[in-house]
């Protein structure tokens, strides 16, 4: 992995290689931990930008409102800091990583009084799929796991307990020789992968999962808005395994996975079996807009310089 010199820690930037937690974290143990993904890119006209940055750090904070771990910064705090920690690391572009975490304490289930404790890392990042994946698009299976009952864990928080149904999945799936997995929610429909949210094209209306058994994705919205202003008829609406082996075109979203083209489902080539037109189309609007040059939302982008 590719480091950087300083790591935010509780209010503090401390050097990469000191920025060390006990081993009996409570969050170690059992998961109890919120965090988020978020990208920095270097525009057009050579300036930087984070990605709806705000509505990052929104989410983080409802996140621990969900699992009730009490973050004591404000959403402007958080977003002054992932700034801060950027500049500090002079990282014109790239993955930014905080993480709120019930830290050392009491070690039984209950978190009591123990501390929480909050990191940003920033690091850079290419393309998370591959760069060839962005182009040619992966290949996927239902994984033999399903996405999380809405009560079993709460799925709307991105929290790192969730992860290890994330996990199963992704490491089926790569040791059966795919790039990622889709999982199916506890109904039997199409829910989202290990890290990102799904969309199909089926005779020029996009599809994609409703907000239930998903985590509401910020790239997910953000494409939704995209397709919508282009003219594109979106549905979130609930959709069947079937529905994606004969859709015309299917991809992935995540601030990890950017827009990735999904080429083969379960051996059943996607459309013509590369990235379609709307996914096409789609994906360089995304990347127009991420890098500034779309001038509409120009509201999504936190400008900063190094
Ligand atoms: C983070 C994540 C996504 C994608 O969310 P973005 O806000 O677009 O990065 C999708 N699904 C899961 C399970 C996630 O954790």
């Amino acid at each position: 992995m590719q480091t950087t010199q300083f790591i935010w820690f509780d209010g503090k930037t401390v050097p990469w290689e000191h920025a060390q937690v006990h081993v009996l974290t409570h969050a170690l143990h059992y998961g109890s931990a919120v965090f988020e993904g978020i990208r920095a890119y270097v525009c057009a006209d050579g300036a930087s930008a984070v990605f709806r940055l705000e509505d990052h750090c929104k989410r983080l904070l409802n996140s621990a409102k969900i699992l009730r771990i009490k973050v004591p910064y404000s959403e402007d705090a958080l977003v002054a800091a992932c700034v801060e920690t950027l500049k500090v690391n002079k990282l014109a572009e790239g993955y930014i990583r905080p993480i709120s975490f019930v830290g050392y304490g009491e070690m039984g289930v209950y978190p009591g009084s123990n501390p929480v404790r909050t990191i940003i890392a920033v690091w850079p990042w290419g393309a998370y799929l591959g760069a060839e994946a962005l182009e040619k698009g992966i290949r996927v299976k239902i994984s033999s796991f399903a996405r999380m009952h809405v009560n079993t864990l709460m799925t709307k928080a991105k929290a790192s307990g969730n992860y290890i149904n994330s996990i199963l999945a992704k490491i089926e799936a790569k040791e059966d020789g795919y790039d990622e997995a889709v999982m199916l929610d506890v109904n039997g429909f199409v829910s989202e992968a290990t890290g990102e949210n799904i969309f199909i094209v089926r005779d020029g209306i996009i599809k994609t999962t409703p907000w239930t058994s998903i985590l509401g994705g910020i790239t997910r919205s953000s494409v939704i808005r995209l397709a919508r202003d282009l003219g594109y008829t979106v549905e979130e609406q609930q959709f069947t395994r079937d529905e994606v082996y004969i859709a015309d075109e299917a991809f992935f979203t995540g601030t990890a996975a950017e827009l990735t083209p999904i080429r083969e489902l379960d051996r059943r080539t996607i459309g013509a079996g590369h990235a379609g037109s709307v996914t096409k189309h789609l994906q360089k609007e995304f990347f127009r807009t991420v890098k500034g040059e779309n001038p509409k939302y120009a509201g999504w982008l936190h400008h900063y310089t190094v």
